[in-house]
């Protein structure tokens, strides 16, 4: 579905704000986004930027090449060294390794998926983590009132989705940042361990 994404980045995107979401910033001072971190659906990189400006090894992988553009002039300009690349998230096995990473964030992305790709997504951001990796994902909640922007997500749906692969340690009510929300959207944070399966 790359469609709609195509032309996004041509003027400022609400959810670009230009620096990092709070809530990473918060994951980061917990100390729990750590290691080799893949952020899935980066944009214009300033989560990934700001969790490598604290000594993680990042990746951030966006299927919008404009997007990936503009997080690599920015990477430079502040010297940092995230490993910024266009790819879909839906075939993360071709890009990586299988338990490449020890830790995972999307910003943003899983709640613009339709119903049909979620498996796919959970499938493949999972085999791509460590077991016993920590996953965060940061979305729209149903509790945001209105109708624009991106897809409202309810505690069930998320569980449903990610609990074949994950042990979800909890989703929590979150702002989602964003240029048109003041101070934020309402979100949830979810808090997820990749399962060991069988002998891993
Ligand atoms: N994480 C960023 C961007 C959020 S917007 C931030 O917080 O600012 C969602 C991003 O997901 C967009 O940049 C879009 O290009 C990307 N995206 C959506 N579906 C994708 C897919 N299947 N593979 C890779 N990137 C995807």
């Amino acid at each position: 579905m790359m469609s709609g994404w195509i032309g996004a980045y041509e003027r400022t995107p609400p959810w670009d704000i230009g620096h990092p979401q709070g809530v990473v910033i918060e994951l980061h001072e917990s100390g729990e986004l750590t290691g080799r971190v893949l952020d899935v659906g980066c944009g214009t990189g300033e989560n990934a930027i700001y969790i490598a400006s604290k000594g993680s090894e990042v990746v951030g992988i966006d299927f919008t090449q404009r997007a990936i553009e503009i997080a690599q002039v920015k990477s430079f300009e502040r010297n940092t060294d995230v490993e910024f690349l266009v790819g879909d998230v839906l075939e993360l096995d071709y890009h990586f390794r299988e338990a490449e990473f020890d830790a995972g964030l999307d910003s943003g992305l899983f709640h613009t998926l339709p119903d049909e790709e979620r498996p796919l997504y959970v499938e493949q951001v999972a085999r791509v983590l460590k077991p016993r990796a920590l996953f965060f994902m940061l979305c729209f909640s149903v509790k945001q009132p209105g109708l624009t922007g991106p897809r409202r997500l309810s505690v069930r749906e998320i569980t449903e989705s990610f609990q074949e692969r994950f042990q979800i340690n909890y989703i929590r009510d979150a702002v989602f940042e964003s240029n048109v929300h003041d101070p934020g959207a309402r979100g949830y944070l979810t808090s997820a361990t990749r399962l060991a399966l069988g002998r891993e």
